[in-house]
């Protein structure tokens, strides 16, 4: 199957998870993530109407966002983000999925005022208890959405969440619920004005669906868009791929 036909069959499915939920349909972005797929990939993705990247390294999107210029697309940063990659991560990505403490909140901050933009973000989550993930608990992020009242430069559009890996989308269902009922109560608070909560992230490819049925906002999907992955260990020697060596040329 070439791309376009995965991206059609899994835009067919979004449609009608959202129906299902009597949902608008249009209420749902889909954001390809990309990590680990070559350029020319990505571009081919593109060109079947893909409109959202998502990558989870900084310098590996740098790469490919310089081995593709000229894309009509957005990039958005789905994986942690280390403070000292702040300044790059602000100038790439149009927005930031994992904001997960105030530290980076100062930083993103820091250099959206310094550049010139307003970094928009969304607060990752963490609703298990998990030592290898990222997110702030549940119960810290009241307080830090009014902390963030403090950093004008960056705006806050609602949670992330990456869940615990269930195979089933029936066990993971519950944390959307929980991340959705989250936003609802959060909306109710007294908040500052950037941080204006519309977004949910949440589901991937093997749960989307059920995840549009909980009220995702951006689904993150790469494995049924692109195939299977590459391993991270052994990248693809093409991931950045004809593109770079088109743009020494030019
Ligand atoms: C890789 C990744 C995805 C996409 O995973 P698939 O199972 O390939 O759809 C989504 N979100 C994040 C944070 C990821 O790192």
């Amino acid at each position: 199957m070439t791309i376009k036909d995965r991206l059609t069959q899994v835009q067919r499915r979004i449609r009608a998870a959202a129906l299902r939920a009597g949902r608008d349909p249009g209420e749902v972005q889909l954001v390809a993530v990309s990590k680990l797929i070559s350029a020319e990939r990505i571009r081919e993705g593109v060109e079947a109407g893909i409109r959202i990247l998502g990558e989870n390294r900084v310098q590996e999107a740098r790469a490919k966002v310089e081995a593709l210029p000229g894309l009509e697309v957005e990039w958005h940063l789905v994986g942690h983000l280390q403070t000292n990659k702040a300044k790059l991560a602000v100038r790439l990505f149009s927005l930031i999925h994992s904001l997960d403490s105030l530290r980076l909140a100062q930083e993103l901050d820091k250099w959206g005022r310094s550049l010139g933009k307003t970094v928009e973000t969304l607060v990752q989550v963490k609703l298990a208890e998990e030592e290898t993930k990222t997110g702030l608990p549940e119960e810290e992020v009241l307080p830090f959405l009014r902390a963030v009242g403090d950093l004008p430069s960056v705006r806050v559009q609602g949670l992330m969440l990456l869940p615990p890996y269930c195979p089933d989308p029936e066990e993971v269902r519950p944390y959307f619920r929980r991340l959705r009922q989250l936003l609802d109560h959060l909306k109710g608070e007294p908040l500052p004005e950037n941080v204006v909560l519309r977004h949910l992230s949440m589901g991937m490819s093997h749960d989307f669906e059920a995840a549009i049925e909980e009220g995702a906002t951006l689904v993150r999907i790469g494995t049924a868009l692109f195939g299977p992955r590459p391993s991270a260990a052994e990248p693809e020697p093409a991931t950045v791929g004809q593109g770079g060596r088109g743009l020494a040329a030019i």
